[in-house]
């Protein structure tokens, strides 16, 4: 331990030369359970080590130049039996001593910046809960493609794909896994009972000029253009085909929620669409607000990705295949994992 600690000083010293970081507060969180330093920049250096037989964590943040002086050893967290605390110069160390049977994970999270512990009697430590909603099923095959190809079984295979690249790190829930019919009022339904903190929404665009081709994200808004309106009405007529009245889903997130809410989703949907349709060489149609009713009961950031037209033999090519569905979905999983940490 002392000499992994050693080696760990030598490392930290030689970034501290070139960068900063410094701890500007530290708390603790009871629910769930964190030990939270705010620090003052987002890719600060710092190192974690853990030592089963003591059941110490040690995390270190280097290129400090200002130390944080208020004493942290006053009060312990939950699950924390002590704290010791050391100051080098030019970084900030800390050991902390475990109860027995207690999990750990160090992570960095941004929007605050922060070095963030989470501590938990479970293994499985997952903080964020991602809901993949793939459109249709069932009876309701969505649009209908080159080949018959049907937009159901598209964005499936794309949602599982999706939720193995991130099963590792987030509860991942779907609306649906397999082939079934699922309303829309359901699918916001299963989102806000599983507490979700995004919300994907996955279809295939459809129009009957087969020249019409590319990618496109929706959040959701009152306001819409023409073009992200009559998207919308689309979407929402297959809710309507079988049986629901989409008006009567009601926005359930209040004024500022909704503020909130799309305040986050934009930025995402912005970053991703780009990103997304160069890695997958697809137009790139931007992003856009319009009333989707599935995103419009959902209360979290939400988005719909419309991967592409179905009836377009150039994005056909790419989303109907398998090695194409997985790549959108490693690419989607990355964008979800920079949003959150
Ligand atoms: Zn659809």
């Amino acid at each position: 331990m002392v000499k992994k600690i050693y080696t760990v000083l030598i490392f930290l010293l030689t970034f501290a030369l070139s960068f900063s970081s410094n701890i500007k507060n530290v708390r603790f969180n009871s629910f769930p359970t964190q030990v939270v330093f705010d620090l003052d920049e987002t890719k600060p250096i710092y190192i974690s080590e853990y030592d089963e037989t003591s059941r110490t964590l040690f995390v270190e943040v280097g290129g400090v130049t200002d130390h944080y002086d208020k004493k942290v050893t006053n009060k312990l967290p939950k699950y924390v039996e002590s704290i010791q605390e050391y100051k080098y110069d030019g970084s900030h160390g800390f050991f902390l001593k475990l109860q027995k049977n207690i999990f750990h994970k160090v992570s960095i999270r941004k929007n605050p910046n922060r070095l963030v512990i989470d501590l938990s009697k479970s293994r499985n430590i997952k903080q964020y809960t991602v809901v993949i909603d793939p459109g249709h099923g069932g009876k309701d095959s969505g649009a209908i493609g080159i080949k018959n190809v049907k937009e159901k079984d598209i964005v499936l295979n794309i949602g599982k794909y999706l939720r193995d690249e991130l099963k590792e790190d987030f509860n991942v829930v779907m609306t649906r896994d397999r082939d079934e019919f699922i309303s829309l009022t359901n699918r916001s339904r299963i989102a806000n009972k599983k507490g979700a903190d995004i919300f994907v929404s996955i279809h295939a665009n459809s129009s009957n000029q087969s020249s019409h081709n590319g990618m496109e994200i929706f959040y959701f808004s009152k306001k819409s253009s023409p073009y992200a309106a009559s998207v919308a009405r689309y979407e929402n007529s297959f809710g309507e085909k079988y049986g629901e009245n989409t008006s009567s889903i009601v926005q359930i997130a209040g004024e500022i929620a909704y503020n909130k809410n799309q305040e986050k989703s934009i930025p995402f949907a912005s970053n991703l669409t780009k990103n997304l349709s160069k890695t997958m060489g697809m137009r790139n149609r931007g992003i856009h607000g319009a009333n989707f009713a599935v995103l419009r009961g959902v209360n979290c950031p939400g988005i719909l990705i419309e991967v592409g037209f179905i009836k377009s033999p150039k994005d056909y090519s790419i989303i109907n295949s398998r090695s194409h569905q997985k790549k959108m979905a490693k690419n989607i999983a990355e964008h979800i994992r920079n949003y959150f940490y």
